[in-house]
């Protein structure tokens, strides 16, 4: 191993390759410090050219390769295992925005942009790159494509999947492939470039990515509302969704106890209205028209919501800085919860019209089993996409002689019924190591073997990022 550090060093230079403990500590470990992992050294490559020397120099001396944007991974994808020997292959310095076409609404970035800093870069010549989301200010583009992040604006402008034009990757035999086309239709073949979205550093390494970049809006409205229950949560969602059209950019969900959660652990915050009500909404309107007309349009509409019983407050904000201050409460609730205890995390999907049996189904059916068990919940509303989570405080997750029999056990509950509702059991974190078992279980074989057949032609040897998504 030391053979390949020093080749490494010749082929990269000396700052791209770290190999000391402390240096590789914030590397093989996962955001929510469930995972901890082995390499024999982290490589930041500066260019597609270092990437794909870096690619074949470990593939001919058959290194693991494990591809890192952010470390922000939900699902434990982005770190090795424990007791791995292999290479992180981080794009944190490939960060340059290489080319802004505002005339035909697209950017081309490096795979290790900060989501962030693309949205600015869009600001900035007056468009607006749409994918958001929590980890924004760490997660790399490279990241997000490679899991085809969802995150709050896709009701109104899809996944990251459908804001990818063109990519650049590096493939596992070391060469590149160059897709940097900034075309909406270009039908000459297979269309590779959805390959690579959502193959979590399974296929290859994506170096740069042409991005589809939409009108900026100069109106946002902000407004925090309670309805009475999840079902008038949903028909809420529709009345919004037939009256404002694609001006509803976002609807997201969160139950009292994930308010309150957010609220006692992440302080400094203060609930827009009584935080005991059994539910909430941030909904997000935008538009480029006038914000009097907006205004007017969503106050009726909630106004008309409150007489009928479906919602008992809301708020609009009046201002950015209050529009701000929800969406740090939104923004918040990983942390929360991590700060609150020991949570079985789901990221789950189900159609819209499914979305209250679910609820009603799973919450308390754990309640029942599980004595003390907080059912905490916060999503994207309006794409059926819940993060439901069993949280236990830390001395009941302590006092289990079996923690896995219950994540076992809750996974079991929570995604049989998903299942029955015809859902999915990861929505937009991916699969990561967490969900493999999930895998083997609601994939059908015929899926699963296609996907083996992919991996395997293009990477035989199976050396990046393995033993992940897929099950052996
Ligand atoms: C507070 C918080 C909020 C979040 N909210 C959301 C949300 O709302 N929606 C959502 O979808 N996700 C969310 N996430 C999860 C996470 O931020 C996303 O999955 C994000 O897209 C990961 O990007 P990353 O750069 O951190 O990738 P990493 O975590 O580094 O890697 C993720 C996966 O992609 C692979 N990968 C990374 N870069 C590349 C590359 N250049 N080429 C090939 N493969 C690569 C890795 O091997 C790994 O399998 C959240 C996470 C946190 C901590």
């Amino acid at each position: 191993m030391k053979e390949l550090f020093k080749d490494l060093v010749h082929l990269v230079g000396e700052s791209a390759v770290l190999g000391e403990a402390q240096e590789l500590a914030p590397y093989v470990a996962d955001v929510r410090g469930r995972y901890q992992g082995d390499a024999v050294c982290v490589v930041r490559p500066r260019s597609t050219e270092e990437v794909a020397q870096v690619v074949k120099l470990c593939v001919d001396r058959s290194v693991p390769i494990q591809p890192q944007g952010g470390n922000t991974s939900l699902c434990g994808g982005s770190v090795p295992y424990a007791g791995e020997r292999g290479v992180i292959l981080s794009l944190s310095r490939m960060r340059r925005i290489r080319e802004v076409d505002a005339a035909n609404n697209s950017i081309t970035v490096e795979a290790g942009c900060v989501l962030a800093e693309v949205q600015r870069a869009a600001v900035d010549v007056g468009r607006f790159y749409p994918v958001s989301l929590g980890a924004e200010g760490s997660c790399q583009i490279g990241g997000n494509i490679a899991t085809n992040a969802g995150g709050t604006g896709v009701l109104r402008y899809g996944n990251t999947r459908e804001n990818v034009l063109g990519l650049e990757v590096v493939l596992p035999n070391g060469t590149i492939w160059q897709g940097l086309r900034a075309l909406r239709k270009n039908n000459t073949g297979f269309d590779l470039k959805h390959l690579f979205v959502g193959s979590e550093g399974l296929l290859g390494i994506i170096t740069a990515a042409t991005l589809r970049l939409h009108p900026l809006n100069t109106c946002h409205l902000a407004a925090w509302l309670a309805p009475v229950s999840i079902d008038a949560a949903v028909e809420l969602l529709g009345r919004v969704q037939s009256s404002l059209g694609p001006r509803l950019t976002a609807f997201e969900a969160m139950n009292a106890a994930q308010l309150q959660t957010t609220l006692q652990h992440m302080p400094g915050q203060q609930s827009p209205l009584d935080p005991a009500l059994p539910w909430h909404i941030l909904a997000e309107i935008g538009d480029a028209s006038d914000e009097a007309g907006l205004r007017t349009s969503l106050e009726n509409l909630l106004q008309t919501a409150i007489s009928d019983g479906l919602l008992s407050d809301a708020a609009v904000a009046s201002n950015e800085a209050q529009r701000a201050a929800m969406w740090t409460i939104r923004h918040s609730v990983t942390e929360a919860i991590k700060k609150a205890g020991r949570g079985v995390n789901h990221d789950i999907a189900v159609p819209v019209s499914k979305i209250a049996e679910f609820v009603h189904r799973v919450g308390p059916a754990l309640e029942q089993r599980f004595a003390g068990v907080q059912i905490v919940i916060v999503g994207h509303l309006g794409d059926g996409n819940l993060h439901f989570v069993a949280l236990f405080t830390h001395e009941a997750w302590n006092a289990f002689s079996d923690p896995q029999a219950v994540i076992d056990e809750v996974h079991r509950l929570v995604y049989g019924v998903v299942a029955e509702l015809g859902g999915t059991f990861s929505a937009e974190h991916g699969i990561g190591r967490y969900l493999l078992a999930e895998m083997r279980q609601y994939k059908s074989e015929v899926e699963l073997a296609l996907m083996r057949t992919i991996k395997h032609a293009l990477d035989p040897r199976g050396l990046f990022n393995p033993e992940k998504v897929i099950p052996q």
